[in-house]
Order: C-alpha cells, then structure tokens, then sequence
C-alpha cells in the first residue's frame, strides 16, 4: 500500500537538468507533483519545464551552482513561494572525478565533496523547517554503489557517497520523531551524462562489460521508493550482488579490486 501520495506533493529536486534528476522531475510531473528544479544550466531546465508543460503536475525552475549559499536558500524560497511549502527534498545533484588517487591534487576532492556532501547536508539543514510542516516529509539522498564498497580510480567520489551514506543513517534516526522520512538510492552504472562530465579523468579501471540501466528505470524505482517510503534502495542488480559480496566476504572483494588499480 501507498504510504505517500505523489498527486500535489511538492518536490524540490537538485541535478534536474539532465541524467537521473531529469527523468525522476518528469515521472514526478506525470504522477501530479509540484516541483522546484535546479541545476547549473539554465537552457535545459526551461526545456524541461516546457515538458512537463502538458502533465498533471508542474515544474519551476531555478538556475544555479548549489554548492553557493544563495543558490540554496533561492531554491527554498522558491518552493515556499510558489507551493507554500515542502514535502520531499531529493539531493540527486552529482560529479565524479577518476584517476589514481596519487595523481590527483587536494582541489579535486574538495569540489566533489562540496557538490556532493557539503551542498547536500547544507540544503538538507535549509529545507529542514519547511520540511517538518510537509505531508508525509521524505528526504531522498542519491548515493551510488561505490557509497557500499569503493573502488579503485574513484577514492573521492566513493568517500563521497560513503558520506553520504553516514549522514543519511545518521539524520533517518534523528528526523523518526519529526515524522520525516529518509530514503537512500544507490544506482549502479546508468546510462546519463554522468561520465562525461567528471571534474578529471587521469585514468580509469577496466571493468569488465556490464550494461547500464536506463535513467527513466532508476527514475521509475525512485519515484516507487518514495511512495511507499522505503529507506534504501539499489535500482540495479549487478550492483546489488556487489554489495552482498562485499558483505560477505570483503578480504576477497579487496583483493578482486586490487586487478583494477
Ligand atoms: P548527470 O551528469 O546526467 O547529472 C548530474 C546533474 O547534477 C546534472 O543535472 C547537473 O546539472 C547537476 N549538477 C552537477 N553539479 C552541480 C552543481 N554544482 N550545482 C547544481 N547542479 C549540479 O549524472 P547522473 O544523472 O548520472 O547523476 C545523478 C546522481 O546519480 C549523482 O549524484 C551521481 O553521483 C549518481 N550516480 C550516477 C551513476 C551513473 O552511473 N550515472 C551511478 C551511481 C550514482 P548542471 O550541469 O546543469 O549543473
């Protein structure tokens, strides 16, 4: 059974521009919810309230880098202008960076960990007020496989989403007695533009061939998760294996990874 509707729910989303946080604005629009949008590029957030033009639920927009304050807090207001209010918060904005740790310099960690930590934690602290009067509240927190067992050439995106990981424990106990839900997403290799806009790419592993999933099918289990308040999910089935070897058995998963540095 539903515990959350998502006809009239009002949505703040990050990273909607393209990839994962588009096809979730549009699945949301579809399903009837009123969303604020942001991301950096301002060409594609019109195009993508243009369509959702003709869905049952609505789209604005904001331009901007979430990893500045004013962005935040424009994002905010937004959402207390327009709807007069906040149900669900979906951090999904994300960048990667790949290469040896040992070749990269002290910048590259820290602008991963500002978009994907920092900005996430600091709009989660923002949203917080009008999130504790929302309907069935929910925050979503897009992590990634790599944030339950980090790989080689990814030392800083997977310290990242491992952070991302602590933190959404952390906040799921301590928002229970605000009636504010807490879901994680944790995608495997999907198909978006996500790898072609890492921050750097000094080298990258090997891996064998695996397929991707589509965004609209991460887009699809996300929207689903959030409806019937799950707290965590991986939209991806290689990558659940992954994480159950990992379990299972770390030493042998450290020593299949070592293949790939
Ligand atoms: P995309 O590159 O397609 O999307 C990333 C989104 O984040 C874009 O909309 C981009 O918009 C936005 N963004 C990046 N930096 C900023 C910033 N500083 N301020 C505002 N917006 C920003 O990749 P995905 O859709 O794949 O990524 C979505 C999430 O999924 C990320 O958190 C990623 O880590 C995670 N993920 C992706 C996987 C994959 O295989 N694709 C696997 C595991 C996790 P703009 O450039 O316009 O600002």
């Amino acid at each position: 059974m539903a515990r959350r509707e998502i006809k009239g729910s009002r949505v703040l989303i990050t990273g909607a521009s393209s990839g994962i946080g588009r096809a979730a604005a549009l699945e949301l629009a579809r399903g009837g919810a009123k969303l604020v949008a942001v991301a950096r590029r301002e060409d594609r957030l019109k195009q993508l309230k243009e369509e959702a033009a003709g869905m049952e639920g609505r789209i604005e927009t904001v331009a901007g880098d979430i990893t500045e304050p004013g962005c935040r807090q424009r994002a905010i207001d937004a959402a207390a202008m327009h709807y007069g209010g906040l149900d669900i918060l979906i951090n999904n904005a994300g960048v990667g960076a790949m290469g040896l740790f040992e070749h990269a310099d002290p910048a590259r960690v820290r602008r991963v960990f500002e978009v994907n930590f920092f900005a996430l934690v600091e709009l989660t602290r923002l949203a917080l007020p009008l999130l504790k009067k929302g309907e069935r509240p929910m925050v979503v927190n897009v992590s990634s496989i790599l944030g339950h067992r980090a790989v080689p050439h990814s030392s800083e995106y997977s310290a990242s989403k491992f952070a991302v990981q602590g933190f959404s424990e952390a906040i799921r106990a301590e928002f229970a007695r605000h009636k504010i839900d807490v879901l994680v997403v944790s995608p495997g290799t999907t198909e978006t533009e996500f790898f072609d806009s890492v921050l750097e790419r000094t080298g990258e592993p090997a891996w064998p061939k695996h397929t991707p999933v589509s965004s609209e099918e991460v887009a699809r289990r996300m929207v689903e998760a959030i409806r019937r308040g799950k707290h965590e999910i991986i939209p991806y089935f290689p990558g659940k294996i992954l994480c159950w070897l990992n379990r299972l058995s770390p030493g042998l998963m450290d020593r299949y990874m070592k293949r790939f540095a």
